[in-house]
C-alpha cells in the first residue's frame, strides 16, 4: 500500500482529501509564496487520528507539513514537492474555561476570534490578539510565538500558554494540559514546541492564560518632533498608565502616506513622529482624568507637539485605520520586513535602512512603523520591480543592515521558507547547531515541516 493509501485506510475517505478535492486554498500561506498543492490533505478531528496520521506517516518517511488558519506571513504552511498537509481545521472547539484557575482549554483549530469571543462569554480576556484574528488558529499562533497588537501589557503569544499537547512525529503524544501558575518539574517542554513552526510536532491542544476584561479604553493620537521625544513618551507612559496597552509608532513618511490615501486629516502641521497610546482600564472616571492628565504633563514637559483623544468609536478607528496601512497595499510589489532591534536604536536603524534602500533604488517607497513599545519595527518597501533578483537584493540590504545593528530578522512573524537563509543573521552556530540537535533527537526522520526555519547544516 502507498502511505496515501495506508491513510484512507486508517483514518477513512472523509479525513483525506485527495485529487481534485485538494482545493487552492491548501497551496499556500498569506505570504503566497507556496508553489506546490500538497499530494494530499488530512483533516484529522480528533488527537487520535492525528496520532494515527503521524504514526503512518513517520513509518513511510513521508513529510509532512502542519497547516493552521494559512495566515502566516513566512511560508512555514507551504507543502514542498510531494508532501502531504495536515490541516487542524476539523480539531475545533473551546473544550473548558475555567474560571477559579482563569484559564482556558482549547483545541489546537479553533479560530483566534472564536475564542476570544468564548472568553469574553465567560467575563474575561484573551490577552492574543492580531489583525487576522478571524482566520488564524490557536496552534498557528502558538507554533508561530504570535504577537500583536497588545504585547506591551499581555505579552507574546508564549506568555500566555499555561499547558500544551503535541503529538511527535512517531506518534507520540506529550501532554501537558497544566493549569498551574508554578510547576518546576524539570525543562519546561511547552516551549520547545511554542514558536517551532510545526518542526518539532502537530500541537494538538493548548491551556491558554486568561485576564479581567477591559471595561473602558483610551486612545490618543500624538505628535512628536524628534525620535528621543518617543522615548520619553514612552518612558512616561510607562510609569504613569498602569493599563498601557499600546505605544504604536509611525514615521512621517507612512503617516504621510496613509493619511493622504485614507483621505484624512489629524494635524495643522506635520510631524516626524505620529504615536497611538492606548490604555485598557475599569471604566471609571479616574482612568480618564489620569489618561488626560498623562497627555497634559507630556504636552507641558514639551514631550508631545500636539495630541488627540478619541472621543468616540469612529474616532479611535480613524487613528487605527492609519496604522494598519490599507493604502500601502496598494503599492506595487510591497515587501514588508517584521524585524525587532533594540529600542533605543529604531529610528538610527530606519536612517540607515531607508539611506542604502534610496541609494539602490532611487525613488523607492520606503516607510517604517511598528510596535516600538516592544522594540518591534516594520517596514513598507516598494521598488515597482517584484522580481526573484530585486526581492533578494532588498531582503540582503535590510536583514544586513539588521543584523550590524544587532537585531532579531523575525519580531513576530517567524522564519517559515522566506526567512531561513537569514536565520543565521541573528543566531549563533552554536545555537543553530542545537537547533539541529533537538530536531533530530524529536523527529529523526525529518518528516515534520521539512526544509522549514532551520538552514541545513
Ligand atoms: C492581516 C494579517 C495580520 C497579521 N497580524 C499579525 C500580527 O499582528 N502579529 C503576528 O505575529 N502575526 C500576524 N500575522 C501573521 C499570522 O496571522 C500569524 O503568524 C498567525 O499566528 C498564523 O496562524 P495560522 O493559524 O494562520 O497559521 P499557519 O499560517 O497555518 O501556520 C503558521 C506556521 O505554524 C505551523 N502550524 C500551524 N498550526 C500548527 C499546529 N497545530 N501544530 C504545529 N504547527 C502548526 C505551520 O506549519 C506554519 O509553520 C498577520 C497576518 C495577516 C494576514
Amino acid at each position: 500500500m502507498t502511505v496515501v493509501e495506508e491513510l484512507i485506510d486508517a483514518l477513512g475517505a472523509e479525513t483525506v482529501l485527495v485529487g481534485e478535492a485538494v482545493g487552492e486554498r491548501y497551496r499556500s500561506d498569506a505570504s503566497l509564496s507556496g508553489r506546490v498543492l500538497p499530494i494530499a490533505v488530512l483533516r484529522p478531528a480528533s488527537v487520535e487520528a492525528v496520532v494515527l496520521a503521524l504514526a503512518i506517516c513517520n513509518r513511510h518517511g513521508q513529510g509532512i507539513v502542519p497547516q493552521g488558519g494559512l495566515t502566516g506571513l513566512a511560508g512555514g504552511a507551504n507543502a514542498g514537492d510531494g508532501e502531504i498537509a495536515l490541516s487542524l481545521e476539523r480539531l475545533s472547539g473551546v473544550e473548558e474555561i475555567d474560571t477559579a484557575a482563569a484559564t482556558m482549554t482549547v483545541r489546537a483549530g479553533t479560530p483566534l476570534q472564536v475564542a476570544q469571543h468564548a472568553a469574553e462569554q465567560a467575563g474575561f480576556l484573551l490577552p492574543i490578539d492580531l489583525g487576522s484574528r478571524g482566520s488564524c488558529q490557536i496552534g498557528g499562533n502558538l507554533s508561530t510565538n504570535a504577537g500583536g497588537i497588545r504585547v506591551i501589557r499581555h505579552g507574546v503569544t508564549r506568555d500566555n500558554v499555561l499547558g500544551l499537547e503535541a503529538v511527535l512525529a512517531d506518534g507520540t503524544v506529550l501532554s501537558s494540559l497544566n493549569k498551574m501558575m508554578k510547576n518546576n518539574t524539570g525543562y519546561d517542554l511547552r516551549q520547545l514546541f511554542i514558536g517551532a513552526e510545526g518542526t518539532l510536532g502537530i500541537i494538538t491542544r493548548a491551556v491558554l492564560k486568561l485576564k479581567p476584561l477591559a471595561r473602558g479604553r483610551q486612545t490618543a493620537l500624538c505628535a512628536l518632533e524628534s525620535y528621543e521625544a518617543v522615548l520619553g513618551l514612552l518612558d512616561l507612559a510607562r510609569r504613569e498608565l498602569a493599563g498601557l496597552s499600546a505605544f504604536e509608532a509611525m514615521w512621517a513618511s507612512f503617516f504621510a502616506f496613509n493619511t493622504q490615501g485614507l483621505g484624512l486629516r489629524f494635524f495643522e502641521a506635520d510631524y516626524p513622529f505620529t504615536v497611538i497610546i492606548e490604555q485598557e482600564t475599569r471604566g471609571d472616571e479616574r482612568d480618564t482624568e489620569g489618561f488626560e492628565a498623562f497627555l497634559g504633563a507630556a504636552l507641558e514637559e514639551g514631550i508631545i507637539a500636539d495630541a488627540l483623544i478619541a472621543q468616540s468609536e469612529k474616532e479611535r478607528e480613524s487613528f487605527w485605520a492609519v496604522r494598519e496601512g490599507a493604502p500601502l497595499d496598494r503599492l506595487p510589489s510591497l515587501v514588508n520586513f517584521d524585524v525587532s532591534l533594540a529600542i533605543g536604536i529604531l529610528d538610527e536603524f530606519a536612517a540607515a535602512c531607508e539611506a542604502e534602500l534610496l541609494a539602490r533604488f532611487p525613488g523607492a517607497h520606503v516607510s517604517f512603523f511598528g510596535h516600538v513599545g516592544d522594540s518591534n519595527l516594520h517596514i513598507a518597501v516598494s521598488v515597482g520591480d517584484g522580481s526573484d533578483e530585486t526581492l533578494h537584493e532588498i531582503d540582503a540590504i535590510t536583514y544586513g543592515l539588521v543584523r550590524k545593528f544587532g537585531g532579531s530578522v523575525s519580531a513576530e512573524h517567524g522564519i517559515g521558507t522566506l526567512k531561513r537563509d537569514y536565520l543565521g543573521y541573528s543566531r549563533s552556530a552554536a545555537e543553530l547547531e542545537v537547533m539541529r540537535r533537538i530536531k533530530s533527537a524529536l523527529d529523526p526522520k525529518g518528516i515534520l515541516n521539512p526544509g522549514k526555519v532551520i538552514p541545513p547544516g
